[in-house]
C-alpha cells in the first residue's frame, strides 16, 4: 500500500511540475553564450586572469548552471555564503572569492572550512581575523575605497590594513583590490587608478581592479585579475556601446507565447487605466508574461518586444500576468505564437533603456515562478 501511494504521489508531482512548465513564459539559458563571452573577455584581457562574478544567483542565470558552463574559469567570485559553499563541493580547486566578504566571526570559520577567498574592507573585519586566529589560512582581498565611497579602506590607511593583516597571520596569500565607481566612461577610471596606485605603492602583491566595462574600456586596469560580471551574461555595461558591437551574445532568453489576440476599434483602449488607446483599428495580442514573471511594470507602452521573430511594441501598462503587444507588423500572429521579451533578437538593454533602469536589474529580477530551461548543454 505505501509503494502504491508512493507511485501515486510521485506521479502527482511529475504532472504537477508539466502542468507548472504549460504557462509558456520560460527563461533559457545559453551555456554556449556564457562560454564564448567568457572567452572573449580572457581575449580582451589576454594577459590577466578572469574571474567569473556569479553573484545574485549569477544575475539571475543560476549559480550552479553558470558554474557548470565555466568550468574551466580561472576563478569564479560571489557574496552569498551558502552559494560560495556549494560552489565549492562541486568545484574544488577554483578560486572562490567572496565579494563583501564576512559579517559575523561564524562566517568567517566556515571560510576557512570551504578555503574560500575573501575581500577584507574595513576596520571591524580585521578585528574579527586578529581575534579569532585559530583555522586555516585564508586567501584575503584587501580592498581600497578610490572614490565609489561603498566598501574599502581609504587610500592612506591602506598600508596600516596591510600591515595588521599580516600581523594577524591569518593570510594565505593577499591580493590588493578596488571597484571603480565610472567605468563606463571614457575617462572614467583614471583618478581613481591614480589613488589606487598612491595607496599601494611599493606593494609587489597581486592586483585586481577591472570590472566588465573597464575589461573592454580601459586596458590600462586589466592588472593581475578582472572580475568578469554583466557582459559574463552578454548585457553591455554601456550606455553608448551595445552588446552586439563589444561581441557579446545574450545568455538568457526570456520568452513566452501570446494567449490572447483583441481587436480594437478606433478609440479603445487596453489594460489597466486605459493607458493606451488605439488610433485607428488594431489587432493586439496578449503575452504571458507580467511584473510577476519580472518583466518591468513601469516599462511605458513602446517598449521594443519580439512576436513571430518580429520587431513590435508593447501597448497599456504591464500586469501581474500580462502584456498586451501591437500586432500591427505580424498580422500573421496569432494564439500561440512566440514571443521574445528579451534575449536573442532582442538585447535585454533596449528593454532596459525603455523601462529607464539597466540590463543588470531585469536579469536579476526574473521571478521565482518563470521556469528555466538550457540551450546547447554538453
Ligand atoms: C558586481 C561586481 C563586479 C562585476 O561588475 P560588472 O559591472 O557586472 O562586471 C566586479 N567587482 C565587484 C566588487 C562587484 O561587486
Amino acid at each position: 500500500m505505501a509503494i502504491l501511494r508512493e507511485a501515486v504521489s510521485v506521479r502527482a508531482a511529475a504532472l504537477r511540475e508539466s502542468l507548472a512548465m504549460s504557462r509558456p513564459i520560460r527563461a533559457t539559458v545559453s551555456l554556449a553564450a556564457l562560454r564564448h563571452n567568457y572567452w572573449l573577455a580572457k581575449r580582451t584581457a589576454p594577459r590577466s586572469k578572469v574571474y567569473a562574478v556569479l553573484k545574485a544567483n549569477a544575475y539571475g542565470h543560476g549559480i550552479e548552471r553558470a558554474a557548470r558552463a565555466l568550468e574551466r574559469a580561472d576563478g569564479f567570485a560571489t557574496l552569498e555564503i551558502d552559494g560560495a559553499i556549494a560552489l565549492r563541493e562541486r568545484h574544488p580547486v577554483a578560486p572562490i572569492l567572496l565579494l563583501e566578504g564576512w559579517f559575523e566571526p561564524a562566517e568567517l570559520a566556515a571560510i576557512r572550512a570551504a578555503d574560500l577567498a575573501s575581500v577584507v574592507h574595513c576596520e571591524e573585519q580585521l578585528r574579527m581575523l586578529e581575534a579569532e586566529r585559530r583555522g586555516a589560512p585564508v586567501d584575503l582581498w584587501l580592498k581600497v575605497n578610490t572614490g565609489l565611497n561603498r566598501l574599502g579602506f581609504a587610500p592612506v590607511a591602506l598600508k596600516d590594513a596591510l600591515e595588521r593583516v599580516r600581523r594577524s597571520g591569518a593570510a594565505k596569500s593577499i591580493t590588493l583590490m578596488t571597484h571603480f565607481a565610472r567605468a563606463d566612461e571614457p575617462e572614467g577610471t583614471r583618478e581613481a587608478m591614480r589613488r589606487f596606485e598612491s595607496a599601494v605603492e611599493g606593494i609587489d602583491l597581486p592586483r585586481s581592479l577591472a570590472n566588465s566595462a573597464a575589461i573592454f574600456a580601459h586596458p590600462e586596469s586589466h592588472a593581475d585579475i578582472c572580475r568578469l560580471g554583466i557582459a559574463l551574461y552578454g548585457a553591455t555595461p554601456f550606455a553608448d556601446r551595445p552588446a552586439k558591437a563589444l561581441g557579446l551574445r545574450a545568455a538568457m532568453t526570456l520568452s513566452s507565447k501570446l494567449i490572447g489576440v483583441q481587436a480594437l476599434a478606433p478609440g479603445e483602449a487596453v489594460g489597466y487605466g486605459s493607458t493606451f488607446a488605439a488610433a485607428q483599428p488594431m489587432r493586439i495580442g496578449i503575452v504571458a508574461c507580467g511584473y510577476a514573471d519580472g518583466y518591468p511594470r513601469h516599462a511605458p507602452s513602446g517598449t521594443p518586444i519580439l512576436v513571430d521573430g518580429a520587431r513590435t511594441r508593447t501597448v497599456g501598462r504591464v500586469s501581474m500576468d500580462m502584456i498586451a503587444v501591437d500586432l500591427t507588423p505580424v498580422p500573421s500572429a496569432d494564439v500561440g505564437s512566440p514571443v521574445v521579451l528579451w534575449g536573442e533578437g532582442m538585447p535585454v538593454d533596449e528593454v532596459a533603456i525603455a523601462a529607464g533602469t539597466v540590463g543588470y536589474e531585469l536579469l536579476c529580477g526574473i521571478a521565482p515562478r518563470v521556469p528555466f530551461a538550457e540551450a546547447d548543454a554538453p
